[in-house]
């Protein structure tokens, strides 16, 4: 590995080693480590015209006493697994999809950085049947590789509140896809993304097709007062995260009462007035919402500031993926 991940911009340093595997007639082949580089693949593979390719996102930190642990390891094997059935693509044997994730970490364990930093892991999955006919047909052939990534505390520089755009019109993506990762949900949401950062300076766009609060292009949405949270009951229109899973957990446990349902983007105007709102996801855990952006108008969360009931839950979770507080669900398998 080259470069310092507490100065290289999120993802830019890549691990020497990666773990990869190969569907073909109808089974995976074993897994291997093997140098990360370029791969050989078909210019008529199936992923680069049709979009048959999905992908993870999760972390293993590193303890005070040098272990080395996996967040929540299963569930996104599982979520892995259902989006590769949404993509008709070869479902990984969640055996091998562990058992590449625990060798590639422990192979390249002395790139685990300490807190609060973390070793990024990302699993991709692709099709790559040579075929530039098979529009409508699955791709029968396909490449999984895990990558791993060193990167350090997005909020390590300072606590700095976004500025959302409130889109009531345009979708993120296909409802159908809204809980699939994959790379054509991204690919849709970076036009209007892009524009918006544009005309508006903002950070992200919040997605609310027809009036109904949904999510940003890669963060699930919460709303936060002391003692409650708000956020959108699941349904295959969003991604379902794991950091919004977790989160709603910690919350729960520290006795707030947890809503999930529809609700709409007048409702969260008006919670934004004295309440909190955040992101979640992996990568950056919690993030404040200090501003909204509604029709050209913008509109303070509470004082514009990340408020003290983000800070809490967000550091509630970053202390038991961190090892500073003990772990009851049993979220975290050493490595
Ligand atoms: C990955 C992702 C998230 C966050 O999921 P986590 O499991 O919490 O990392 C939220 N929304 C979208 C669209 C995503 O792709």
């Amino acid at each position: 590995m080259t470069g310092n991940p507490q100065s290289a911009p999120f993802g830019s340093i890549l691990s020497e080693t990666m773990a990869i595997a190969w569907y073909r007639d109808g089974a995976w082949s074993p897994m291997e480590l093997c140098k990360t580089a370029p791969l050989q693949i078909h210019p008529a593979a199936h992923a680069l015209h049709y979009g048959s390719a999905c992908f993870e996102g999760f972390k293993a930190y590193r303890h005070a006493d040098g272990s080395v642990h996996v967040f929540r390891l299963a569930r996104h094997v599982e979520r892995m697994r259902r989006s590769a059935q949404a993509l008709i693509l070869p479902e990984p044997d969640p055996a091998l999809l562990a058992s590449m994730v625990n060798s590639l970490i422990d192979r390249v364990r002395a790139d685990v950085p300490e807190a609060p930093g973390a070793l990024y892991l990302r699993p991709l999955l692709f099709g790559t049947m040579a075929n530039i006919g098979a529009a409508a047909t699955p791709s029968n052939e396909a490449c999984l590789v895990v990558l791993a990534s060193p990167v350090w505390d997005y909020f390590a520089g300072g606590i700095r509140p976004l500025k959302i755009l409130v889109e009531e019109h345009a979708q993120r993506c296909a409802p159908h896809l809204g809980m699939v990762k994959t790379g054509g949900n991204y690919a849709a949401a970076m036009g209007p993304t892009l524009a918006a950062r544009k005309a508006f300076g903002i950070d992200q766009v919040l997605f609310c097709p027809g009036g109904e609060v949904q999510e940003t292009g890669a963060s699930n949405f919460l709303l936060i007062r002391p003692g409650h949270v708000l956020t959108r009951s699941l349904d295959s229109s969003f991604l379902h995260g794991v950091t919004r899973d977790s989160l709603l957990s910690i919350a729960r446990d520290l006795g707030y009462r947890i809503e999930e349902r529809v609700f709409g983007v007048d409702e969260m105007m008006d919670w934004a007035r004295n309440g909190e709102a955040a992101l979640s996801g992996t990568a950056a855990v919690l993030s404040g919402v200090g501003t909204l952006v509604r029709n050209g108008s913008e509109h303070k969360v509470g004082d514009g500031q990340v408020g003290p009931e983000t800070l809490r839950l967000r550091a509630a979770l970053v202390a038991v993926q961190q090892g500073k507080a003990p772990d009851p669900h049993g979220w975290l398998t050493r490595v």
